[in-house]
């Protein structure tokens, strides 16, 4: 059986990230894969720290860019299985222009976001999610801003699948990224993780007090966009579940063709005098 088990997590005990690494990697091994079927790619934070605790190929890319990274290598290469991950800060700060790209170009790709609500590698500072209102190193009388709401975003950017599940239910968060990963097409799982060292106020029994579970809903459809967006804003985006979910063709299908494997498969034409020749121009 493939082991998906690479090195000993350093997050603080306790850190919502260790259930979204435990559930990836289980997920993986359900799906039958390989640790050099996967590329994990992910940015900066604490939640960046999961390409190099899980066992696949990994690749820590700079702050905000795990995005363009992860899309660049399923480009090229439509046999691996993709995952893109980070944190609040990463994705929906500095990385905010290219999850909205991403999600209209429907890139073959999952993207985790580990939600906390703050910024933890670096002690707590407010965050583009974090609460209005809510008092941090940063903002001692109070978040002035709006949280940036990352699941109507996806869904009106044009993402093809929208879930979002919590650290504290790893049942349901295995059930979601395996949904998301077997999806063509981009799928955000939005993960609310708690920080326990900085964050003191969106904690596990804050979560566990204000969780909608639309998966529990009944007649509850994923594929109404409208309805989506509806009981997203009703539960104040604090809801779990495959909130929406649209069948249309990935980048791969609809710009190269669906038997399209990517650059790295193509042979090239050419011989290595050739090659040799065009180095030697890169050269000059
Ligand atoms: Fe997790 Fe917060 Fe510790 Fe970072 S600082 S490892 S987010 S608990």
């Amino acid at each position: 059986m493939a082991d998906f088990r690479y090195d000993k997590a350093t997050w603080c005990p306790g850190c919502g990230d260790f259930s979204v690494l435990a559930a990836l990697q289980q997920v993986c091994v359900r799906m039958g894969l390989e640790p050099e079927d996967v590329v994990c790619v992910s940015g900066i934070g604490c939640s960046g720290k999961i390409s190099q605790h899980f066992g696949s190929y990994g690749f820590h890319t700079l702050h905000g860019r795990s995005l363009p990274t992860a899309q660049g290598v399923k480009m090229a290469n439509q046999d691996l299985t993709v995952i893109a991950a980070g944190g609040d800060g990463d994705g929906y700060g500095i990385g905010v222009g290219h999850f909205i790209h991403a999600c209209r170009r429907n890139v073959d790709i999952t993207y985790i976001v580990m939600d906390n609500h703050i910024y933890g590698l670096t002690t707590g500072q407010a965050s583009p999610t974090s609460k209005k209102g809510h008092k941090t190193k940063t903002s001692p009388a109070g978040v002035g801003e709006e949280p940036l709401k990352p699941l109507e975003l996806a869904i009106v950017s044009g993402a093809s699948f929208v879930a979002q599940a919590f650290s504290g239910e790893l049942k349901q968060m295995q059930n979601i990224i395996e949904a998301a990963m077997k999806h063509k097409g981009f799928s955000l799982v939005n993960v609310f993780s708690p920080c326990v060292t900085f964050n003191r106020v969106n904690t596990y029994e804050w979560f566990k007090e204000h969780i909608v579970n639309l998966d529990e809903e009944e007649g509850y459809d994923p594929t109404d966009k409208y309805n989506a967006m509806k009981r997203i804003a009703e539960t104040e985006s604090v809801c779990t579940g495959i909130l929406y979910r649209e069948e249309r063709p990935a980048w791969h299908e609809y710009v190269l063709g669906a038997t399209e494997t990517g650059t790295v498969k193509q042979t090239l034409d050419i011989t290595p005098a050739d090659a040799a020749g065009l180095i030697d121009q890169f050269r000059r």
